[in-house]
């Protein structure tokens, strides 16, 4: 039988550098404010081995990676730092567990109706000098990958969040043990879910 749609998960990180700037209790309120459900959480220090096997979990993350990269290049007129995807995406990688390792991770697990989807719009764009405003990248980071592939380094963006379902079952798989993912069931989700209002009114 197919899950409820209100049972979608998805998997969010606060990176080294959302902890550092103490935005910690900034982005988990933007999720528990859209109506989400937090169902696991551990502050881990992780290492490369983890790093790479989180990013490599779907075999297409490094040609897309490197396309978007080249994209984002190309859409601000100028010219990629490599022409192929899989060689900027190998750079990315290296410089990732260097980024991902230097500090505590917030990892967590989020439970609602189209988490996945609503965690990636509130997260925003992967370079956060073309997030949208209102996002996480949005609001609360400036950086760039003109700046960050100037520096030798990854770009720095707070969050990690899941960019499908299927990526979402994977990652959760990687990161928590099922024991450590909490079925609990929160107030709100009468007033977010339930087809029949009755009783509210007294
Ligand atoms: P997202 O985190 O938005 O899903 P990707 O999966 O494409 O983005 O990339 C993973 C992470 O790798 C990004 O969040 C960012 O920290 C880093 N990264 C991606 N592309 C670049 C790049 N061109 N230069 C530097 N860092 C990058
Ligand atoms: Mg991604």
């Amino acid at each position: 039988m197919n899950k409820h749609p209100k049972k979608e998960q998805t998997f969010v990180a606060i990176k080294p550098d959302g902890i550092e700037r103490g935005l910690v209790g900034e982005i988990i309120s933007r999720f528990e404010r859209v109506g989400l459900k937090l169902v696991a959480m551990k502050m881990i220090v992780v290492d490369e081995h983890q790093v790479e096997k989180h990013y490599t979990l779907d075999p297409e993350w490094r040609r897309i990676t490197g396309e978007k990269t080249i994209a984002g290049y190309l859409s601000k007129g100028l010219k990629p730092p490599l022409e192929d995807p899989l060689a900027i995406t190998a750079i990315i990688l290296e410089n990732l567990k260097k980024y991902m390792t230097s500090g505590p991770v917030l990892a967590m697990v989020w439970e609602g109706a189209h988490a996945v989807a609503i965690v990636r719009k509130l997260v925003g764009g992967t370079e956060p000098l073309v997030s949208d405003v209102g996002s996480i990248r949005g609001d609360f980071v400036l950086d760039s990958y003109t700046m960050s592939d100037a520096d030798g380094r990854s770009v720095r963006n707070l969050v990690h969040a899941s960019g499908s379902v299927a990526e979402a079952e994977k990652e959760i798989n990687l990161w928590f043990k099922a024991e450590e993912i909490i079925n609990y069931r929160l107030v709100a989700e009468e007033i977010l879910y339930d087809v029949n209002l009755d009783g509210i009114l007294e």
